[in-house]
C-alpha cells in the first residue's frame, strides 16, 4: 500500500510517501515569510501553501521513486489548524483523489503527532497500548490516554497558551526571531538553569497554564532591563536555561501526576516541542528514576511533517476508514 500524505495546517507545506508503515520520502517546505512578523500571518501562510504544494508533492513522489499511478490512497490534514492553510491541502487532496480515482483519508493533526511513533524505523521501539502521550506543540499542550490507534482521550490540556507559544513569546520578549523555541533550547544548554526562578502556575488536575509564566518572564525582563540595558545580552544563556528548566518541570510534574492517576507508565512525547533537549533528557532520565518506559520521536517527526499524516493514513486504510469527497477542512477538529 502506497499512501501519499499532505500536511498544510499551519506554516509548513509537507508531503510524504509511505509504503505500508515505512517512509519512502518526507518533504517539508518551511515558510520563511513569517519570520519578520514574529509569528505566523495566516493570509501569507495560505498563499505560500498555494505556491509550495505542487512542487512539494512532486518532490515527494520523485524521491519515493514511484509513479502517481502506484498511489493507493491520499491522506490529508483535515484539522486542527488555520482555515486558509488547511483549505489548500484539503482541496488539493480532494482533487487528486478524484483525478486518480483512489480513496481519500482525513487525518487529525494532533492524532498524527502521536501516531508518528508508529512509523517503522530500524532499532526503534514502538509504544505498547495503553500509553500516555504528551503532545506539546505550537497550538496544543495535551496529555492523551491512548488505548489503540484510534481510541484516544484527552485527560489534561492547557487552559490558555500552548507550551510552544510560551517558548515563542518568551523568545520574542528577548528579541529573538520566530520561531524562538529552538533558539531558547540552544542557549539554554549553555546556561545555568537555576540562575533565575520563575514560579510555576497553579492549575488543578492534569491541566496546564502558560500565560502567567509568559507574563512573569515579561515583567522580570522589563525590570532587569530598566536597571541594566544590556541585561538580556549579558545573561541570555542563563535566562533561557531558567525558562527551559521551569517549563520542563511543569511538564514533568503533570506527567508524574498522570502516571499516578492512570497507573500507566508508558509515556510518548510528540509535537514540535518534543524536539526540545530539556524535555528529551528529562524523559530519558525518568526511565531509571521512576521506572517509566518512554518514547521520544525522531527529530524529523517532531515539528510539522507529512510522514505522521501518512502513518495515520496507513492505519485508516487498513480499517477502510475512507472519507467522502464532500469533506471540508475543520480548524477546530478535536481528537
Ligand atoms: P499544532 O501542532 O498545535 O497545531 P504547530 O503545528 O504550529 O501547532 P508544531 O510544528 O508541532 O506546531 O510545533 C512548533 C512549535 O515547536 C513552535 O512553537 C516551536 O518554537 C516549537 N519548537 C520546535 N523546536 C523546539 C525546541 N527545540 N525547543 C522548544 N520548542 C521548540
Ligand atoms: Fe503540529
Amino acid at each position: 500500500i502506497y499512501i501519499l500524505a499532505i500536511e498544510s495546517s499551519c506554516d509548513d507545506t509537507a508531503a510524504a510517501i509511505l509504503k505500508n508503515d515505512t517512509l519512502l520520502s518526507n518533504i517539508v517546505a518551511t515558510q520563511e515569510v513569517h519570520q519578520k512578523f514574529g509569528g505566523v500571518v495566516p493570509e501569507l501562510a495560505s498563499r505560500a501553501h498555494q505556491q509550495n504544494i505542487v512542487p512539494v508533492i512532486h518532490q515527494a513522489i520523485a524521491e519515493a521513486n514511484i509513479d502517481k499511478k502506484d498511489i493507493s490512497a491520499i491522506a490529508f490534514t483535515k484539522g486542527p489548524g488555520l482555515m486558509g492553510s488547511l483549505l489548500v491541502g484539503t482541496s488539493f487532496a480532494k482533487s487528486l483523489a478524484l483525478g486518480l480515482n483512489i480513496p481519500l483519508i482525513e487525518v487529525n493533526h494532533m492524532q498524527a503527532h502521536i501516531l508518528a511513533h508508529f512509523i517503522k524505523e530500524q532499532n526503534y521501539k514502538i509504544p505498547e497500548f495503553p500509553f500516555l502521550a504528551l503532545t506539546i506543540s505550537g497550538g496544543h499542550t495535551q496529555i492523551v490516554r491512548v488505548d489503540s490507534h484510534f481510541e484516544m482521550k484527552v485527560i489534561g490540556q492547557t487552559i490558555d497558551d500552548a507550551v510552544g507559544e510560551a517558548y515563542d513569546k518568551s523568545a520574542k520578549i528577548m528579541g529573538l526571531p520566530y520561531p524562538g523555541g529552538p533558539l531558547i533550547d540552544k542557549y539554554a544548554q549553555l546556561g545555568d538553569p537555576k540562575a533565575y526562578k520563575f514560579t510555576k502556575p497553579k492549575v488543578g488536575g492534569l491541566d496546564f497554564s502558560f500565560s502567567g509564566l509568559k507574563t512573569a518572564i515579561l515583567y522580570f525582563i522589563q525590570k532587569q532591563v530598566k536597571e541594566n540595558p544590556n541585561f538580556i545580552e549579558e545573561n541570555r544563556n542563563d535566562i533561557c536555561a531558567s525558562i527551559q528548566y521551569t517549563i520542563v518541570n511543569i511538564l514533568m510534574d503533570k506527567l508524574k501526576k498522570a502516571v499516578k492517576e492512570t497507573g500507566i507508565n508508558q509515556i510518548a512525547i510528540g509535537g514540535g516541542v518534543s524536539a526540545n533537549s530539556g524535555i528529551r533528557k528529562a524523559l530519558n532520565e525518568a526511565e531509571g528514576k521512576y521506572g517509566w518506559k518512554t518514547y521520544v520521536p525522531k527529530f524529523e517527526y517532531t515539528t510539522d511533517n507529512a510522514a505522521m499524516i501518512g502513518i495515520v493514513g496507513y492505519y485508516k486504510y487498513l480499517a477502510k476508514d475512507f472519507t467522502d469527497l464532500s469533506v471540508t477542512a475543520q480548524p477546530r477538529y478535536k481528537i
